[in-house]
C-alpha cells in the first residue's frame, strides 16, 4: 500500500484478544468477526487499490450496542472505522490495522413511513434503493440515486453526502435528509434535525451530512419522500464533438431548463457501456448526452422539444426520445453500469470525482486527453454534466508494477486541474483517503485547522475514522498553536501522516 495511514499502536495490537472478548460481551453470537478470512472480506471498500485487514469486525444489531462499543473503544483508546455497504470510492471505509471495523449492515430496518408528513425513518444499513422500493406502490420515491443504489446504505449516503443522476433537479443527500440520530464517541445518542422543515436549535444537520464517519455514527435517518413525477422522458443525443455536447449543456441551463438529470459520456465510456448493456447507444459519436425531463406530460413534451432544438443547433447527429418507461430505463442502464463496464478495457479503474464550472468542460476534457498521453494510461469519462461533476475513470492494471502509482499521479493531476479552473476536489464521493493529501490545494492551513476544531469538538481523542479527510491530523490540545512559520512546522514530534 503506497498510502500513508496512522501508525498502528503496538499496545492495541498486543491487546487484540482482550478487545475481541470485550466486543463479544457487547454483541453476542455471530456479531464479532475475528478470524482472518472473515476479516479479509472487509479489507477494502470500492477503492480497491488500498487494502488493510482490520483488527476485528463488529456488526451490532442495535443502537445501544453501537453506543456501548464506542464507549468501550473510547475508554480503551481503540480507533473505530464505521462502514455501511463498503461501496465508497474514496476509501472512506478503509480499515486500520489497529482499528475496530464497525459495520452497520445489520441495522437494516425501515422503522416508519409517514405519507402525511412525506417522510421515511430508516436505520442506516437500509439500502438507498430499498427506500424507493418501499414507497413506490403509493406513488412516492427517495430522490438521490447514486449508481450504486442497489447496494449502498443510507448511512453511507449521509456520511458521503451522496448524489446521483437526479440530483441536478432534486438536490443531493443533504437536501433530502431531514434528521439523523447520531451516536457520539462518548456513547451519547443525539437527534439532529426533525420532521418539520425548520426544527429548533442550531442547524447542525449540514455538519453531519458529509462528515465521512469522523464525527459520530449515524444510527437512524429521516428522509424526505417525493411524489413520483407524472411523466419522465429521456432524450439520448450523440454529438460529433465533446465541445458540441458541452455547449448544448450550457445552453439548456441558460434557457432556464432544469432537467431531472443531464449526463454525458465520452467515446471510450460509450463503447464500454454499449458492449455491457446493448441498449443501442450510437458508436460513431465522441460524446453522448442523456437528458431527462420530468413533470406533467405537457411540460415534458414542451421541454423535450426545446432541448432537442438546442441539441440540433449544437450539432447533435443522433437524437432519440424514449417512447415508454422501458426505453427510458434502458437509456439510463448504460450510464448506470458505466463503472463496471470499463472492466472490459482494463482490470482496474481509479474513479476520480472533481467538480468544475460547466463552461470549462471542453477545455478540461482536452487537457485530460493530453494528460492521458503523458501518463500513458487511458481514461473513460462519465459525468454529471448538469452540475459539472466529472468522473474520469483512469484505467490501469494493478498487476503491472508502477501502474497504480501512475494512476494515482494522473488522478491527482486531474483534481489539481479541477481546482485550477475554479472547481473543487470533490463532487459526491467524499474525500476519504483518496483526496486527503490534496486538501491543501483547496484549503489553507487555517481553513483545515478550523475544520479540525469541529472534529475535536465531537471526537477529542481522534478515534473515529482517523487517516481520512485531514492530510495532517493535529492533536486537539495542540491545535490552536499549529502554525507553519517559514516552512517550520511546530511540534515536529507529533505524528503526522
Ligand atoms: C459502481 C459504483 C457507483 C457509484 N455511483 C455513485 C454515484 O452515482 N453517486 C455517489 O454519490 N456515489 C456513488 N458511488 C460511491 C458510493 O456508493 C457512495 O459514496 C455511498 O454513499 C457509500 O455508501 P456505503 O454504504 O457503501 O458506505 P461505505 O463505503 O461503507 O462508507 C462510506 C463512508 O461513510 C462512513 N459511514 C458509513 N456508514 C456510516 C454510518 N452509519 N455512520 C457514520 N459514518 C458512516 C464510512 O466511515 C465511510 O467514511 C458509487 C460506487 C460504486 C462502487
Amino acid at each position: 500500500m503506497t498510502l500513508k495511514m496512522p501508525e498502528p499502536k503496538p499496545d492495541i495490537l498486543a491487546r487484540r484478544a482482550e478487545i475481541v472478548a470485550a466486543l463479544r460481551a457487547i454483541v453476542p453470537g455471530e456479531g464479532v468477526i475475528d478470524d482472518l478470512d472473515g476479516r479479509r472480506a472487509y479489507e477494502s471498500d470500492a477503492l480497491t487499490a488500498y487494502r488493510q485487514i482490520p483488527l476485528v469486525v463488529v456488526l451490532p444489531d442495535t443502537k445501544e450496542q453501537v453506543a456501548a462499543i464506542l464507549v468501550w473503544c473510547r475508554d480503551a483508546g481503540v480507533r473505530v472505522v464505521p462502514r455501511g455497504s463498503g461501496t465508497s470510492l474514496s476509501g472512506g471505509a478503509l480499515p486500520l490495522e489497529d482499528g475496530v471495523l464497525l459495520g452497520l449492515s445489520k441495522l437494516n430496518r425501515i422503522l416508519e413511513i409517514d405519507y402525511d408528513d412525506r417522510v421515511a425513518i430508516v436505520q442506516p444499513g437500509v439500502t438507498n434503493l430499498a427506500i424507493t422500493r418501499a414507497v413506490e406502490d403509493r406513488g412516492f420515491y427517495y430522490a438521490p440515486d447514486p449508481s450504486s443504489q442497489i447496494a449502498c446504505s443510507i448511512g453511507g449516503n449521509v456520511a458521503e453526502n451522496s448524489g446521483g443522476v437526479h440530483c441536478l433537479k432534486y438536490g443531493l443527500t443533504t437536501n433530502n435528509v431531514l434528521a439523523v440520530e447520531l451516536v457520539t464517541i462518548d456513547g451519547e445518542i443525539v437527534r439532529i434535525g426533525g420532521r418539520a422543515l425548520d426544527p429548533g436549535g442550531l442547524d447542525l444537520l449540514g455538519l453531519i451530512v458529509g462528515s465521512e464517519g469522523l464525527l459520530g455514527v449515524v444510527t437512524e435517518v429521516t428522509v424526505r419522500l417525493l411524489a413520483t413525477p407524472e411523466t419522465a422522458k429521456a432524450l439520448l443525443m450523440g454529438f460529433a464533438t465533446v465541445q458540441g455536447a458541452g455547449q448544448a449543456v450550457a445552453e439548456i441551463i441558460a434557457a432556464g431548463i432544469i432537467p431531472a438529470g443531464m449526463e454525458m459520456m465520452d467515446r471510450p465510456a460509450i463503447h464500454c457501456a454499449e458492449a455491457f448493456v446493448r441498449v443501442g447507444y450510437p458508436l460513431d459519436v465522441d460524446a453522448l448526452l442523456i437528458v431527462e425531463l420530468d413533470g406533467p406530460e405537457a411540460e415534458c413534451t414542451y421541454l423535450a422539444d426545446e432541448v432537442a432544438a438546442i441539441a440540433r443547433r449544437n450539432g447533435a447527429t443522433t437524437l432519440r426520445a424514449s417512447r415508454d418507461e422501458q426505453e427510458r430505463v434502458a437509456f439510463w442502464a448504460g450510464r448506470k453500469a458505466a463503472f463496471p463496464a470499463t472492466g472490459q478495457l482494463a482490470p482496474d479503474y481509479y474513479c476520480m470525482d472533481g467538480t468544475i464550472p460547466r463552461r470549462r468542460l471542453p477545455e478540461v476534457l482536452q487537457r485530460m486527453d493530453r494528460m492521458s498521453d503523458d501518463f500513458g494510461l487511458k481514461v473513460a469519462n462519465v459525468f454529471h454534466a448538469g452540475d459539472g461533476n466529472l468522473h474520469p475513470l483512469i484505467l490501469y492494471d494493478a498487476n503491472i508494477p508502477g501502474q497504480l502509482e501512475r494512476a494515482e499521479a494522473f488522478g491527482s493531476a486531474i483534481l489539481r486541474l479541477c481546482v485550477e479552473v475554479g472547481g473543487v476536489l470533490t463532487g459526491e464521493h467524499g474525500v476519504g483517503v483518496e483526496k486527503r493529501d490534496l486538501m491543501p490545494e483547496m484549503f489553507s492551513e487555517n481553513d483545515l485547522a478550523q475544520q479540525q476544531r469541529v472534529k475535536c469538538a465531537f471526537d477529542p481523542d481522534l478515534l473515529l475514522n482517523p487517516g481520512k479527510v485531514f492530510p495532517t491530523l493535529h492533536r486537539c490540545a495542540e491545535l490552536g498553536r499549529v502554525h507553519v512559520h517559514r516552512g517550520q512546522v511546530p511540534h515536529p514530534d507529533l505524528p503526522r501522516f
